[in-house]
């Protein structure tokens, strides 16, 4: 998590800050900056956000910035970044974990280093110091082979007019511009400072002056430019919260990912790949597992394939049978999720093959998979995901349906036929984006529920887990999905008055298990809200029903989200929560 940026030239300042405003999504518990003036190193830091920042220094010829998500540390002046040594000469931000940190703290302290927080970060600034062999660059690849876990760095120094950055396990890309050289977590945010970007490899030491110079294990390496391309739908142009801004985009983002999926390829994979695995893993964290267990009913439903929707980090540490037979879907918004990036080299280093789902071209993922579908859902910079969701839903619905054709497990005709049905789609999310007053109202009509329950079954049960975490994660409401079978194993015990149940039935077949369980928890005083594209009539004034626009029931889980994503959206808004930065969280989650 966290935002790094740092840059070189005389608006070094300015543009900073500029840029840590664009990087708060990845991290918003504090920020910090560090400029090399004619006085030195100068420091400031700020708990909240970027905006809270006071900086009255603003010539300098090389600036640093961080927007902190804290892992290690309490959330405080003291433990924002940037650290600077003891001897004054190095200034550090940092992205990630040093996982050996104590050892290096205590062994330092021991020699009379003083530390002045309590993060894992600060080592790193004291080691410069402590390990200084008269050249910046190699002391400080000589010190981060002294550190383990996964972290992005970049250091300034009283010593030289440089940047100098190193990164392993964690995101980091170099840019050049007409203003100078710059070093940023975040491809997208380079896109206002540099020409041409460059996507670190691992284990990248880097030199930023005049010109940018990469080192790998010691060998001089030839940075990959690339223009970076302006992102669509940007969120950062748009009025008001931003994630009721991207419930908006969603009918546009859907049909952009719709095209584009055939623009790009379409499946990607031929006959005899496709016919050559034999299991495929779903593999993503948070929304994206939600994704993935999408994918995989569908997969499973219509190519009868052996498939798992797999919790990335589950899959680092469990053993999950893997090799050169496995396909590995791996699912992530930003492409530089730690976890799924973990479990993707896992997998490749098994022997499986790697597909990735992403909406971030560039990401670490790209770099990791053998194929790549985009998702077109444009910038998205709320921190809960909404439209990225719904647009990961459709490209693997279109996998899952061709996947399933090349095996031949379903016919020309009936491709087609799934195919021409996707048109509902974009119209039937646009009349439920139209529909937000009423979604708005329901959100106020259930403000005094103290907990709430998800339920559906099959691929209802994916649409209910994310409507309980998006609910979760923006308003801190009490919220849990479960597949609708599985209350009266335990859970029906907490039904009683103030507890709401969002049922969801978007499959003919399950339509009256659905009503069943609805008149359960409402005969034990819970409310219930119902979601379905068929007739269902509420059988109590405790049960409200919501009429979803008929599709087909593949596409069902890229609609019925929409209305609990308008909900959730609203029910936070009325507990007056900051629904675009909730608390504890940020976008990308970079550390494991
Ligand atoms: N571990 C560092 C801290 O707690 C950086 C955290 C991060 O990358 O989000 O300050």
């Amino acid at each position: 998590m966290c935002g790094i940026f740092g840059t070189i030239g005389a608006n070094c300042v300015t543009n900073t800050l500029l840029a840590l405003h664009q990087l708060e999504y990845r991290g918003y518990d504090s920020a910090g900056i560090g400029v090399k003036t004619e006085c030195g190193l100068q420091i400031e830091k700020s708990t909240g956000r970027v905006n809270a920042l006071k900086v009255d220094f603003v010539a300098g010829k090389v600036a640093i910035g961080h927007t902190r998500w804290a892992t290690h540390g309490k959330v405080c002046k003291q433990n924002a970044h940037p650290f600077v040594s003891y001897d004054g000469n190095f200034a550090v931000v940092h992205n990630g974990i040093v996982e050996n940190y104590l050892q290096h703290k205590l062994a330092l302290q021991r020699q009379g280093v003083e530390f002045a927080s309590q993060t894992d970060s600060e080592v790193i600034a004291h080691l410069l110091a402590k390990h200084f062999d008269g050249d910046v660059a190699t002391t400080l690849q000589k010190v981060c082979n002294m550190l383990t876990g996964s972290f992005a760095v970049v250091v300034a120094t009283s010593r030289d007019d440089n940047l100098y950055a190193y990164k392993r396990g964690s995101a980091l890309c170099v840019g050049k511009g007409k203003q100078g050289t710059c070093v940023c977590s975040d491809v997208a945010v380079m896109e206002q400072f540099a020409s041409s970007v460059a996507v670190l490899p691992e284990n990248c030491l880097a030199v930023l002056g005049n010109s940018v110079d990469l080192w790998v294990e010691g060998k001089h390496v030839e940075p990959c430019y690339f223009a970076p391309s302006h992102t669509d739908c940007d969120s950062n142009q748009l009025q008001g919260d931003a994630m009721l801004a991207e419930i908006f985009q969603i009918p546009d983002a859907v049909r952009q990912t719709y095209d584009y999926y055939f623009a790009s390829g379409g499946l990607c994979l031929d006959k005899k790949q496709v016919n050559g695995y034999k299991r495929v893993y779903f593999v993503g964290c948070g929304t994206a597992y939600h994704s993935a267990m999408v994918g995989c009913s569908l997969l499973q439903r219509l190519a009868q394939m052996d498939c798992q929707a797999v919790v990335a980090s589950e899959y680092v540490y469990d053993s999950f049978p893997t090799d050169k037979h496995t396909l590995v879907v791996a699912i992530s918004q930003s492409g530089e999720t730690a976890d799924t990036l973990k479990a993707v080299q896992k997998a490749k280093r098994q022997g499986a093959t790697v597909y990735a789902v992403t909406n971030v071209c560039n990401s670490s993922l790209c770099f990791e998979a053998s194929f790549v579908k985009f998702v077109k859902a444009g910038r998205e910079i709320s921190v809960a995901s909404t439209k990225a969701y719904n647009c990961q839903l459709v490209a693997l619905t279109l996998f899952a349906v061709d996947f399933a054709h090349a095996k031949g497990r379903l016919s020309a005709r009936a491709r087609s036929r799934y195919l021409t049905c996707f048109d509902k789609v974009p119209s039937a999310c646009k009349h439920l984006v139209s529909q937000s007053t009423a979604f708005a109202l329901m959100a106020k009509r259930y403000k005094q529920a103290h907990l709430a329950y998800f339920v559906g079954r099959r691929l209802d049960f994916a649409t209910a887990k994310e409507g309980a975490l998006k609910l979760k994660e923006v308003s801190y409401l009490p919220s849990e999905a479960y597949p609708s079978g599985e209350l009266k194993h335990g859970t029906l015990a907490m039904m009683e008055q103030g507890v709401l149940v969002v049922a969801l039935a978007c499959e003919k077949d399950l339509v009256d298990k659905c009503c069943n369980t609805v008149a359960e928890v409402t005969s034990r005083g819970a409310s219930a809200l119902v979601l379905s594209q068929y007739p269902v009539s509420p059988t109590s004034n405790q049960v409200q029903v919501v009429s979803l626009p008929a599709v087909d029931e593949i596409f069902a889980p890229i609609i019925s989200v929409v209305p609990l994503q308008l909900f959730a959206y609203y029910f936070a808004k009325g507990r007056g929560c900051d629904v675009d930065r909730p608390r504890n969280l940020a976008k990308s989650v970079t550390v494991e």
